[in-house]
């Protein structure tokens, strides 16, 4: 086959109830698109039978192409491991539980082309679908990172997006250990626009966000963006200062007239208070240093353990396709180690 025109990338953990409804309406979508295409399906170390359907449906769809990670690495890093392997001049991300239409990737094609865009978001109109609770907080955190990264960002756009080739290149250049595409997208700052749809509810299954992941996601989100934390420190401890110094004259004033038994009560309340500072003050800084740590070890987020693509070439006896992530990274520490007897003279 040749090389596709448009990638579309779905990242799938435990999705085998879904998968045949996804089939059937992807299908036609992209068929009546009247333009070649991969999808992709990355399979993020699934427990059930996802791979498996996968690999049978490639039977009777030579577009499906299969990508196994060998343990699940996460929504974000099975995107990552899909844009580092598409080959489409456009590349779509799409979530596996049809809760963004496959219908409007036709409109996203359409937009990116007049216009000449890079990136054409999926914003959603209407959340209806959504519960009360994912609605409010995926609120707070859209207000948050708008916040953060500035308007480019718009609001309520998720991971269902289309990306230019040059956009792709781009954000697979960067040395992001756990990259949030929903913010680093709109950071790089190249040409955007947007189609509005309504969020449906899953088509079957049951997310695979739960509390845990979207907690995390945020944290990802924010100490990836912003040193900002780190300054609660400061106004922790100078807004303690200040305490303090009033303090001291109460403290000082209360000796001169002799009471200075009773006072349990806040004293308790003071060295909680001060505990409690410090610790979220230690726990904020954690957060950076183990990302610079997790940085220096420069693991890849992510192991395929198939790739159905490089095996269909195999088998062909054709030659493997460069991926991004292909060697995974420079082996900076052996090259620096023998650096000196290359040099010259
Ligand atoms: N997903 C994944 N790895 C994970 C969790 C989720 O690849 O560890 C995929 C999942 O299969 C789906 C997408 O990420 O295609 C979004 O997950 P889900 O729809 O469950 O999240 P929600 O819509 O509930 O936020
Ligand atoms: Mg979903």
């Amino acid at each position: 086959m040749a090389v596709p025109r448009l990638s579309v990338v779905i990242p799938m953990y435990n999705e085998e109830a879904v998968l045949p409804l996804l089939v059937s309406r992807l299908r036609p979508v992209l068929d009546g698109l009247g333009r070649t295409y991969e999808v992709v399906a990355v399979d993020d170390g699934s427990r059930d039978a996802t791979a498996a359907m996968v690999t049978l449906m490639r039977a009777k769809w030579p577009e499906l192409r299969l990508i196994r990670l060998r343990r699940n690495s996460g929504h974000q890093a099975a995107i990552t491991a899909g844009l580092h392997r598409s080959r489409g001049d456009h590349v779509v991300t799409l979530d596996a539980d049809l809760q963004d239409p496959p219908e409007a990737i036709a409109e996203m094609l359409g937009l990116a082309e007049a216009q000449s865009l890079d990136i054409v978001y999926g914003v959603r109109g209407d959340r209806a679908s959504d519960t009360a609770f994912k609605r409010g907080t995926a609120d707070l955190y859209y207000r948050l990172m708008r916040h953060i990264v500035g308007n480019r960002m718009p609001s309520g756009a998720g991971d269902f997006r289309l990306l230019s080739r040059a956009m792709v290149d781009a954000l697979c250049s960067l040395p992001e250990q756990a990259p949030v595409y929903r913010l680093l997208v709109p950071w790089l700052g190249f040409p955007s626009g947007q189609v509005v749809y309504t969020r449906e509810k899953r088509a079957a299954g049951t997310s695979k966000y739960p509390l845990a992941k979207m907690i995390n996601l945020t944290v990802d989100s924010i100490v990836s963006f912003t040193a900002a934390p780190l300054r609660l420190g400061i106004w922790l401890g100078g807004l303690g200062a200040l305490a303090c110094a009033v303090a001291a004259v109460k403290v000082l004033v209360a000796y001169a007239q002799g009471a200075v038994v009773p006072g349990w009560t806040s004293l308790s309340l003071v060295v909680l208070f001060l505990g409690a500072a410090q610790l979220i003050c230690l726990g904020l800084l954690g957060e950076y240093v183990g990302r610079i740590y997790r940085g220096i070890q420069a693991r890849p987020g992510y192991f395929v353990g198939e790739d159905s693509l490089a095996e269909d070439r195999r088998a062909d006896g054709r030659p493997e396709p460069d991926f991004h992530d292909e060697p995974v990274r420079p082996r900076r520490a052996a090259v620096s180690a023998d650096a000196h007897l290359r040099r010259p003279g």
